[in-house]
């Protein structure tokens, strides 16, 4: 299952992001997705598997879809395709083997949430006061 493996390999980087940053929890997770590499209905379902467990558990996931565009030799431009299967030229019916854009997979932010995010911030250590603006000079 080709999502369950993408959901699984987002899930991780998370994670292993998440330990790095001492967070004890991954909130959110954003990505980019070109349309042409997953069925985002499933991602979604495998997700929410791949993260039982996990670091990522109950994160929301926040998926930017990129559409799948070629590029037309004969209209000497990109065109977006509108069919995952046919890869042809939506105005002219020419051939589109070059793939620009929609197969992208990339991890945009992750939000954490941390163990002491409840507790005050400790008082300053620095206690001086410093009083700066007025200086007399005789
Ligand atoms: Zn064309």
């Amino acid at each position: 299952m080709h999502e369950l493996s993408i959901a699984k390999s987002l899930v991780e980087l998370a994670c292993e992001h998440a330990k790095i940053e001492g967070a004890h929890k991954v909130t959110r997770i954003s990505v980019r997705l070109g349309t042409e590499s997953v069925v985002m209905r499933s991602l979604y379902f495998c997700f929410n598997s791949a993260t039982d467990g996990t670091l990522c558990e109950g994160a929301e996931l926040d998926i930017e879809e990129i559409p799948l565009s070629a590029y037309c030799p004969r209209c000497d431009d990109a065109k977006l395709l509108l069919s995952r299967t046919s890869f042809r030229c939506p105005d002219c019916g020419t051939p589109t083997p070059r793939i620009l854009t929609g197969r992208e997979m990339q991890l945009v932010s992750l939000n954490f949430q941390y163990p002491d995010d409840e507790t005050v911030l400790p008082p300053p250590t620095n206690n001086s006061t410093t009083i700066s603006g007025e200086h007399h000079e005789l």
